[in-house]
């Protein structure tokens, strides 16, 4: 595996469309590892081709079990994906991590449906899915799929005043890695826990 770099902001192609992967082969499977890898890595939850320079219509989600809300973790490498179905509305801060230090509030949809070719990592199988999210993981879905377009969420920001920097050091960093690194484990438990009973 490798960590891929991150393009940023500015860069013209994070504003181009991505075009759908037809090709389901070994170096499709070695991109998903490598973008997982880049994706924990930077502290993300979720990465889009695009954003490690691959024009492809492929994202990669892992976002945290949440205790208090009653949600589960959700880990997925999905591509072409589609939102099928949106309903609900939420409006709360998010960033990306092709525009590093900056977060502003996004409106999206609460609860969406996304269709699209999911890897199964125990055969390396991809097979066609639907995938209901729900709050924070709709959002994680709704902003991927933005980046296949050619969007970032800065340019939905509901209101501008709301987009600020962040400063986070290299211990704050490896603070958050270690606290996201501690709930993915919790997903994993969780999920035998699940089997088992
Ligand atoms: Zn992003």
């Amino acid at each position: 595996m490798a960590i891929m770099k991150i393009i940023q902001d500015g860069d013209a192609r994070l504003a181009q469309k991505s075009s759908k992967v037809s090709v389901f082969d070994a170096r499709l499977r070695k991109l998903v590892d490598d973008m997982y890898e880049t994706m924990y890595h930077a502290n993300g939850v979720g990465l889009a081709g695009v954003q490690v320079g691959v024009m492809q219509r492929i994202i990669v989600v892992d976002v945290p079990p949440n205790k208090e809300e009653g949600e589960k973790g959700l880990r997925i490498a999905l591509c072409n994906p589609e939102i099928i179905k949106m309903d609900g509305s939420e409006t709360t801060p998010e960033g990306c991590l092709s525009v590093l230090g900056w977060v502003g509030d996004v409106e999206r949809a609460l609860n969406v449906v996304v269709k699209g070719m999911a890897l199964d990592e125990k055969s390396g199988k991809w097979k066609e899915v639907r995938v209901k999210a729900h709050r924070f993981a709709a959002r994680v879905f709704q902003h991927e799929c933005d980046h296949l377009n050619g969007t970032l969420y800065t340019s939905r920001v509901t209101d501008i005043a709301t987009l600020h920097k962040v400063e986070r050091d290299a211990e704050r960093e490896e603070e958050i890695r270690q606290e996201l690194a501690a709930l993915r484990d919790a997903t994993n438990k969780d999920a035998v826990g699940d089997t088992g009973a």
